[in-house]
C-alpha cells in the first residue's frame, strides 16, 4: 500500500516522500517505534514510491472531525500510484529489486542472510530504479550479522538503500545504530486503529472501538485482544469454509448451515448479531482467498494466522467462485439486516458457497 492508505504517521510519511523524491534520502534507514503501528508496512511503500514509474501527488489530508490524522504540514506529497504493476509486485513481495529479511525458524537473522543481501545491494536494480532491502525485527540480527552489515551501512552501494524496521532498536550495535538514520513511529490513536480494524479486518464500528480503545496505539494488539468472540466467529467461518469443501452436495450441507447458524443459544437481537459476525468473519476470509487464488504474498493477509487453513482452501475457493461468495455473504448480511430470519439467512448462503 502506499502511504496515503496507511493510517497515522502522516508527517513522517510526508518528510520520507519529500527526501526521495529530492533525492536526498539517507541511504541507511532505521525504522523505530512499537510493535503494529505500520513500519513495516511504510517501509514497502517507500520501496513503492522509490520505484513506482506512475508516482501521484496527494494533496494534503482534510481537517477530520474525528482528529485521526496526524500532524501534516499542509504541503501536497508525492506517493507511489499503487496500481502499476510495479507498485503491485513490490506489494506481493515478487519485485526482483526488493528485498525482505526477516528472522528464520530460530528467531534470528543470520550473517549467510545479511550477506546475500550485501551482495544483491550491490546489482544495478533490474527492474526498478532502487534496491531496497528490508530488515524486519532488525533486532533478530546476530551480532556477527550486524558487524558484516556496518561496511554497507556506511558506504552502500549508490542504488541501494537499507531500511531496518525495530521495536527494540536499543538491542542493536552502537554502531549500527550510528550509520542509520532513525525514523521514530509512535503509537497510533484509537481512531486511526479503528479505521484499519473496519478497513482491513472485517470489524463493524462497535467492535472496532471496543478493541482499539484497549491496544495501547498498537494495530497488532488490538488484533491479539481482539474479543473472544471475534476469534468464535472466524472459527466458525472457516469451519464453515472447509465443510463446504468436503460437502459438494447442497443437501448435506443444510447440517453446516444449522452449525452456522448456532450461535450459543442467543435470542432475537443477539442470534442476529452472532450470525453477522460471523457473516463479516466469513468474508474477510473470503478476500483472504481470493489474495491467495491472485498467487499474491500470504503476508499480506488479514488473517496471517490462519494461513495454513486457508491455503488448504485455496483451490477450492478461487477466481470466480470466490467472488460469487464473497458477493453471496454480502446478500445474506444485508437479508439480515433487512430482518430475514437467520435460519434461513445461513441456510441459503451455506447453499451459495
Ligand atoms: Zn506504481
Amino acid at each position: 500500500m502506499p502511504f496515503r492508505q496507511l493510517v497515522g504517521h502522516r508527517h513522517l510519511f510526508e518528510l520520507l516522500s519529500g527526501a526521495a523524491t529530492r533525492g536526498t534520502l539517507p541511504p541507511s534507514l532505521l525504522f523505530a517505534g512499537p510493535d503494529g503501528v505500520g513500519k513495516r508496512a511504510a517501509a514497502i511503500a517507500l520501496a513503492q514510491l522509490l520505484n513506482c514509474p506512475e508516482r501521484v501527488e496527494v494533496p494534503a489530508p482534510a481537517g477530520s472531525s474525528r482528529g485521526a490524522r496526524s500532524k501534516s504540514s499542509g504541503a501536497a506529497m508525492v506517493d507511489a500510484c499503487g496500481t502499476c504493476p510495479v507498485c503491485r509486485r513490490i506489494a506481493r513481495g515478487v519485485h526482483a529489486d526488493v528485498m525482505e529479511l526477516k528472522p528464520g525458524e530460530t528467531g534470528s537473522i543470520k550473517i549467510e542472510q545479511v550477506r546475500e543481501a550485501i551482495e544483491r545491494a550491490g546489482y544495478r536494480p533490474f527492474e526498478g530504479r532502487r534496491r531496497v532491502i528490508i530488515i524486519d525485527d532488525a533486532e533478530a540480527l546476530v551480532e556477527p550479522a550486524q558487524d558484516a552489515l556496518l561496511k554497507t551501512l556506511e558506504e552502500p552501494p549508490p542504488t541501494g538503500i537499507f531500511v531496518l524496521v525495530t521495536a527494540l532498536p536499543d538491542t542493536l550495535l552502537p554502531t549500527v545504530r550510528s550509520r542509520c538514520q532513525r525514523v521514530r513511529f509512535g503509537r497510533l490513536s484509537p481512531e486511526e486503529i479503528t479505521e484499519v480494524l473496519v478497513r482491513d479486518h472485517g470489524y463493524r464500528d462497535p467492535e472496532a472501538r471496543a478493541a482499539a480503545s484497549a491496544a495501547d496505539g498498537s494495530i497488532a494488539r488490538a488484533l491479539a485482544e481482539g474479543s473472544a468472540e471475534f476469534t468464535g466467529a472466524r472459527d466458525a467461518a472457516l469451519a464453515l469454509l472447509s465443510g463446504v469443501v468436503a460437502s459438494p452436495d447442497p443437501a448435506a450441507r443444510l447440517g453446516l448451515a444449522k452449525d452456522l447458524a448456532a450461535t450459543g443459544g442467543g435470542r432475537g437481537a443477539a442470534e442476529r448479531e452472532a450470525l453477522a459476525r460471523r457473516l463479516r468473519a466469513l468474508a474477510s476470509l473470503l478476500r483472504d482467498l481470493e489474495v491467495l487464488s491472485a498467487r499474491a504474498d500470504g503476508r499480506w493477509l488479514a488473517n496471517g494466522d490462519l494461513a495454513v487453513g486457508l491455503e488448504a482452501l485455496r483451490r477450492s475457493f478461487n477466481g470466480e467462485r470466490v467472488l460469487a461468495a464473497f458477493a453471496a455473504v454480502d446478500r445474506a448480511l444485508d437479508a439480515l439486516e433487512r430482518n430475514a430470519s437467520p435460519k434461513i439467512v445461513a441456510d441459503w448462503v451455506t447453499i451459495a458457497m
